[in-house]
């Protein structure tokens, strides 16, 4: 398994620094619990993990990751969803007081969105996960029906974010917790190419991180 010897070989690594070398975080984390100080909700994408682009050490940041960085709108039917699932642990018991929504450039999940379903693109499973922000290619199709197809891609993910935000908020308890302060909401987007990550402001637009930053 030739393939996965680069990953064999990190987790000795890693086991090396965290578990012989520097012992006393993952002692804490085991023993105290974790206590993570936000929900990152970020795309599957290989080239966007937020622990690597972010930095973060082990305990900092609690992620769910789903194709396209989606979080589907408050559903109680009974049935299983993952990212809700998540969300809610998260938010009740670990307590987290920011939510992000850590979109990015050269999304797979959003250009197949683009493409649009039924131009012979048809992909069971993520067609129907994407349906969930559809409104998003509409949007982008009606203001920038001129556009690039790749500004066009890089619109919609922008637009996703902006949906995943708004689907944050059927959340009774999120929209509680936002009401009062006690949970904020940001709308981050990582430019893969430039290598520059930007945030949501309250007007919708996307600003380097660093200049006014917004939070919902
Ligand atoms: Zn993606």
């Amino acid at each position: 398994m030739k393939e996965l010897d680069k990953l064999i070989a990190g987790f000795r690594q890693f086991r090396k620094r965290y578990y012989e070398d520097e012992p006393e975080l993952y002692q804490q984390l085991v023993y105290k619990g974790q206590t993570p100080k936000a929900l990152v909700i970020a795309c599957c994408d290989s080239r966007v993990h937020p622990a690597q682009v972010m930095d973060t050490d082990p305990g900092d940041i609690f992620v769910v990751r789903n194709v396209a960085n989606v979080v589907p709108p408050c559903q109680e039917d009974g049935k299983s969803h993952g990212t809700s699932a998540a969300i809610e642990f998260a938010v009740k018991l670990l307590g987290v007081k920011h939510i992000i929504i850590f979109g990015h450039g050269q999304c797979g999940g959003v250009r197949s969105l683009m493409e649009g379903k039924h131009q012979g693109h048809k992909h069971g499973f993520i067609d129907s996960w994407m349906d969930i922000v559809a409104p998003a290619r509409e949007k982008v199709l009606k203001e920038h029906g001129n556009a690039t197809f790749d500004d066009q891609c890089k619109a919609c993910e922008q637009a996703v974010i902006e949906i995943s935000v708004n689907n944050l908020m059927t959340f009774p308890w999120i929209s509680d917790m936002v009401s009062k302060n006690n949970l904020f909401v940001h709308g981050w987007y990582f430019d893969i190419e430039q290598g520059e990550l930007y945030a949501r402001t309250a007007n919708g637009d996307f600003r380097p991180l660093g200049a006014e930053a917004a939070s919902v």
